[in-house]
Formats: C-alpha cells, sequence, structure tokens
C-alpha cells in the first residue's frame, strides 16, 4: 500500500459447499509516516459484538496523512462463527481461540487461526483482541492478559499501562495453566498468547456482553484504542491519563448446584463481602433453593441475565484476589 492511504481486502480462506467465498475481512490505514502497526482483531468468538463496531468506529476516524505507522483491523478472525452468531465454529465445534497458531491443512478453524498468524507474522507489532463476555451477562468492559516467559516477552508493566487507555473494572491476569475457577479449554492456543510468545505486547479486552451492541461501551473501546494508538506514537496526542487498572491474580467463574430461576441480588463492578449473596436460585414453585455467594470479599465483575439455569450454568465471573500496581 502506499503511504497516507486506506484500503480493505480479504484474506480468503476457502468456500462453502456451495461456493459462496470465506475469507477474513481486513481494513488498513498506512500512515504518511514509518512506524509501529496496530492490529485491532474485532473478534475471535462470533457472538461478540461491541468489539468490532468499536474497532470500525475507530478506524473509520483516523486521518492516514496525520500518521505515523500503520492501523490493521482483521474485523472478524472466525467470519464462519460471526455468520452463525455463534460463539464457537460451527463447521468444526472447535473454539478458535484454543487453535492458534494454527494449521495451514487442518481443521476449518485450525486454518482460520493459520492465515491469521501467517498475516501477522513479521507485520504486528502490538495486539488488541477483542471479546465480551457471553450474551447470559451483564458487565462492564474489563481486561484479561496472559505472560508469557518466552526471551524478549512483554512485562506485566508495560500491558497494564496499556490496557490502562480502555479504563476497564479491573485488569485479570490468566494464567496459561488451568486452575480452578477457569473454563476448561487449551488457554496456550489463544491468539493474544501467540502474539506473546512472538515478543509483542498483546492483550484482551472484554468489552461489555455479547450478542448486542452498547453504544457506551462501543465509545469505550474507541477511546481506548485512541490512548494505544497514541501510546505508540501512530497518532497526535495525549494518552489518557495512565491510573493503573486493579490487577486481579485470582478469579472465578462461578456456577449453580441447583437449576431454575437465577434472581440476581447485585449488580456488576460490586464489591460484595465475604458471604453476600449476589443472587438466588428459585425453582418453578418459586421457593428459593440456593444462594449463591463468595466465602471471602469479592468484586462482582459479570452477572448473568439470562434468568434460566441448569446445574453447572455460569451465574457469575468475579474477582477474588487483587492489588493496584503503581503507575
Ligand atoms: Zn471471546
Amino acid at each position: 500500500m502506499p503511504a497516507g492511504a486506506r484500503g480493505d481486502c480479504l484474506i480468503e480462506t476457502g468456500n462453502l459447499a456451495s461456493g459462496a467465498p470465506l475469507g477474513i475481512p481486513v481494513v488498513l490505514v498506512k500512515g504518511a509516516r514509518a512506524g509501529p502497526c496496530l492490529w485491532i482483531n474485532g473478534q475471535v468468538h462470533g457472538d461478540e459484538i461491541n468489539g468490532l463496531v468499536a474497532a470500525l468506529d475507530f478506524v473509520g476516524g483516523l486521518v492516514p496523512s496525520s500518521m505515523a505507522g500503520s492501523v490493521v483491523l482483521t474485523t472478524t478472525a472466525n467470519p464462519y462463527a460471526f455468520d452463525a452468531r455463534r460463539k464457537r465454529t460451527p463447521h468444526d465445534d472447535l473454539d478458535l481461540d484454543q487453535c492458534f497458531p494454527g494449521h495451514a491443512q487442518g481443521l476449518a478453524s485450525e486454518r482460520l487461526a493459520y492465515a491469521m498468524t501467517e498475516a501477522m507474522a513479521g507485520c504486528a507489532d502490538l495486539l488488541v483482541s477483542f471479546h465480551t463476555m457471553g450474551s447470559a451477562f451483564d458487565c462492564r468492559p474489563f481486561a484479561v492478559y496472559k505472560q508469557s516467559s518466552a526471551p524478549g516477552a512483554p512485562d506485566e508493566a508495560g500491558l497494564l499501562v496499556l490496557m490502562a487507555q480502555f479504563a476497564p473494572s479491573c485488569a485479570c491476569w490468566m494464567p496459561i495453566e488451568l486452575r480452578e475457577g477457569e473454563l476448561p479449554g487449551h488457554l496456550a492456543g489463544a491468539i493474544d498468547y501467540w502474539m506473546l510468545e512472538a515478543g509483542k505486547p498483546a492483550f484482551m479486552i472484554e468489552l461489555g456482553a455479547g450478542g448486542r451492541v452498547d453504544a457506551e461501551h462501543v465509545k469505550q473501546g474507541v477511546r481506548g484504542l485512541t490512548g494505544v494508538a497514541r501510546k505508540l506514537g501512530i497518532v497526535r496526542g495525549a494518552a489518557e491519563a495512565d491510573s493503573p487498572p486493579l490487577r486481579v491474580t485470582r478469579y472465578r467463574h462461578a456456577t449453580c448446584a441447583r437449576g431454575g430461576l437465577f434472581r440476581r441480588a447485585a449488580e456488576p463492578d460490586t464489591m460484595l463481602a465475604a458471604g453476600q449473596a449476589y443472587g438466588h436460585i428459585t425453582d418453578l414453585y418459586g421457593k428459593v433453593v440456593e444462594t449463591l455467594s463468595f466465602e471471602q470479599p469479592a468484586l462482582l465483575v459479570g452477572v448473568r441475565r439470562d434468568p434460566v439455569v441448569h446445574s453447572g450454568d455460569r451465574v457469575a465471573f468475579a474477582a477474588l484476589q487483587w492489588d493496584r500496581v503503581a503507575g
């Protein structure tokens, strides 16, 4: 691409049985002057919408003639799941964010992951990987990040400063090794972890909840991307004040033991005392059959919105241990 220009393309990944072409849509904005490349991935999970809308708004407002460096947006890394309005890839039922770096001759999700890593390798200097909580939940935007021990991998303090641009309710450190309270899966197969292993900063922003667009969360996403682009020197202007986010070193997805109707007793972003109820399960006769709380003080990050639950369904996502790192 020439300097000081904008464009778009499709990374071709094959076609449907009926012949319709499949691919990853890309928007590219190249500054007039040389500089780093900010790569934004709008979604890996097909039912998570706020992030890609925020990214499109941000990219649409860029002025290439005044930029130093480039911004690349892959609007969705999983067009199959996007079309199906589903988290996972319908063709192979895999979670794309557990498939990186992918395989050129693999299953549909592995091919998507491979196409993404081929495109990003040697080009992306920083990745913002947008997600949301599931559509059954409500939450304010928060950040999730991993850490790599690979030589030259970005340090935690630098990641926290970048995530702070999004004013997240907290920044949750996610270990690669599975621990109690985490969702099962191959966490090292995430696109952001692949970037960290390659020595480049990367993190996830959970921009609210899925299956819908929330105008305030979209605006928060645009402000965050603007701050990151300013930090990188791609666009002019001062980044947001770096008040460090609440660093969460332990969290859990909480599930209910009894099925029925989940009735919320606390809103997202509430600090709960030990033993304080954040919800109840009632049976279909109206009787309370379970009261939900945490044994220790907890920050209720996300809480269920869809009341219909079976035993083992997720009802909340909460921080259990945190601190604030000096900026
Ligand atoms: Zn996600």
